[in-house]
């Protein structure tokens, strides 16, 4: 079959190419893959700058946002032939400590566990890929069109599950929310908000009236351009902040999202930034603010089986109210073949997806 392959820590090593076909173990079904989005960090492994290929391979093949169609399962596991899957990203540690051992790899303590696509195992960026059906979650038909989504919406999804949760140590009734970054996760962010009934506003670099603006726009949201009003002032700018998401990869926003957040509220740090950005900070003066405010700030990465579920309710329900809507940020289908040209960015990408086959 053919497979989209990195040689991890070389820059420019992208390639299709041959690569033997997936055997299913015992218990494993196959799974034909239909799509596969690209993120930022498929970016950052492809620069090589990231990422690690399994122990006995020379190359990974790339790719952790999917979805698929069972072509074979053994019989009496939790997902049959013809069933739309999307499979989760992370495999635990082999120490199995206490988070992996229960289901929740996703905040694994060893930092030994394995991620596909990412780190040490296969992704789905191949025309096949075998699995263990306990880490598919099946999806329904009319979600086809937009359930590539379904991984990135996990990592809004794990953020805003994780904040409620700690918000339950007062009585809590969230109204305003801020994302910081108009990228996918941000806008899924932002819609998963809405769908809660807050009133969101995102803030980004794009100018105001951009087509980020007006699908933002189209779904309620509110858009502020940090052209017009910086990131530091966007406290003053908004009501009381009871959450903020911070998703736009940029070390510089951190602390302009972490003073954001008013009185009783939670910051959501939700995207991983390069090393290296010094900034100073006045520490005491930060800390007063926490202090005096009961403020959280957490972070959160990967995302668990939970997640996946609830990323595909949300979808569900943001197309029953507003059909159409989250297709709007699939912005580029690309065949899986085209995949260099599909990484190289274009001003009005949101989401590109690599289409490996198509039907069902
Ligand atoms: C993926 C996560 C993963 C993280 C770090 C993200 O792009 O969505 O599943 O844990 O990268 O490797």
């Amino acid at each position: 079959m053919r497979a989209v392959t990195i040689v991890p820590r070389e820059a420019d090593s992208l390639r299709v190419q041959e690569v033997p076909d997936p055997a299913p173990a015992a218990g494993e079904a196959l799974v034909r893959v239909l799509e596969s989005g690209l993120c930022g960090t498929d970016a950052e492994i492809t620069a090589g700058l990231y990422g690690a290929a399994p122990p006995d391979s020379p190359y990974l093949i790339l790719g952790h946002e999917n979805l698929g169609i069972v072509e074979s399962a053994p019989t009496g596991s939790a997902v049959t032939p013809g069933d739309l899957v999307v499979s989760t990203v992370r495999r635990p540690c082999p120490e199995g400590c206490l988070p992996c051992r229960s289901g929740q790899n996703d905040m694994c303590l060893t930092g030994h566990y394995r991620e596909r696509g990412i780190q040490e195992l296969p992704g789905f960026m191949s025309e096949r890929y075998a699995e263990d059906p306990a880490y598919m979650v099946r999806v329904p038909r009319h979600l086809r069109p937009v359930a590539v989504l379904v991984e990135p919406m996990t990592v809004a999804q794990k953020g805003l599950e994780q904040a409620f949760r700690i918000q339950q140590r007062m009585p809590w009734e969230p109204r305003h929310a801020l994302v910081l970054g108009a990228g996918p996760v941000g806008l899924l962010a932002a819609a998963a908000m809405r769908l809660r009934g807050l009133e969101v506003t995102v803030a980004s670099r794009e100018a105001p009236g951009s087509p980020r603006d007006e699908l933002l726009g189209q779904a309620g949201i509110r858009y502020l351009s940090t052209e017009t009003i910086p990131a530091e002032e966007l406290r003053q700018r908004l009501d009381r902040l009871d959450i903020v998401f911070e998703a736009t990869g940029a070390a510089a926003l951190i602390g302009p999202a972490v003073s954001a957040v008013g009185t009783d509220g939670v910051c959501i740090l939700a995207s991983v930034t390069e090393a290296g950005r010094k900034t100073t900070l006045d520490l005491g003066a930060w800390n007063r603010q926490m202090v005096l405010g009961n403020r959280v700030v957490f972070g959160t990465v990967n995302a668990n089986r939970r997640h996946f579920e609830a990323a595909v309710r949300d979808l569900e329900t943001a197309e029953e109210r507003q059909p159409g809507w989250m297709g709007r940020l699939i912005t580029r289908r690309l065949p899986f073949t085209d995949a260099a040209r599909a990484l190289v960015r274009e001003p009005s990408d949101i989401k590109t997806v690599l289409v490996f086959a198509g039907g069902c």
